[in-house]
């Protein structure tokens, strides 16, 4: 799903920055973000005046992409994904405990992990918009990765 500057310069929390800056992308992108980070895709598609449902979007849509022209902004992870991050991760630490190996990742591993998140422009309020893992637990699970591999 793409979302367009137009688009996001209707939004209620996009007028003032509109007002302020005239209709530039990063601007109007950057406050979407911060706006709707803690809330869901539902609610900015309602704003949107976009018609659908909690359903719909769990089912279809993993990934929402705010761009224009060749600039892309990072996903914002929406709730379906952080459910199925959620799952996967805690799927992969029980393998790795029905193998009898250590689940936790080394001190040395996790400092790095940490660092390395800390200094990514994915990692916002502890949390990787990449995935929507928190990154406290992601960087603690020896089983995780980074989904742009960084670690
Ligand atoms: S896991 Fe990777 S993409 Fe996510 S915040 Fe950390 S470094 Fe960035």
């Amino acid at each position: 799903m793409i979302i367009t500057v137009e688009q996001l310069a209707r939004l209620p929390c996009c007028a003032l920055v509109f007002a302020a800056k005239g209709q530039h992308a990063r601007y109007l992108g950057d406050t979407a973000i911060r706006h709707y980070q803690d809330k869901t895709l539902l609610a900015l598609l309602t704003d949107l005046g976009i018609e659908t449902d909690e359903a719909t979007i769990q089912g279809g849509i993993g990934t929402l992409i705010l761009a224009r022209d060749k600039m892309t902004w990072l996903p914002a992870a929406t709730s379906g994904q952080m459910l199925g991050s959620a799952l996967k991760a805690a799927g992969a630490t029980l393998t790795t405990l029905a193998k009898g190996e250590n689940p936790l990742a080394t001190q040395e591993t996790i400092a790095t992990r940490r660092k390395i998140c800390e200094s990514c422009p994915s990692f916002q309020n502890n949390r990787c918009m990449q995935c929507g893992c928190n990154t406290t637990l992601k960087t603690t699970l020896a089983s995780e990765h980074c989904p742009l591999e960084k670690w």
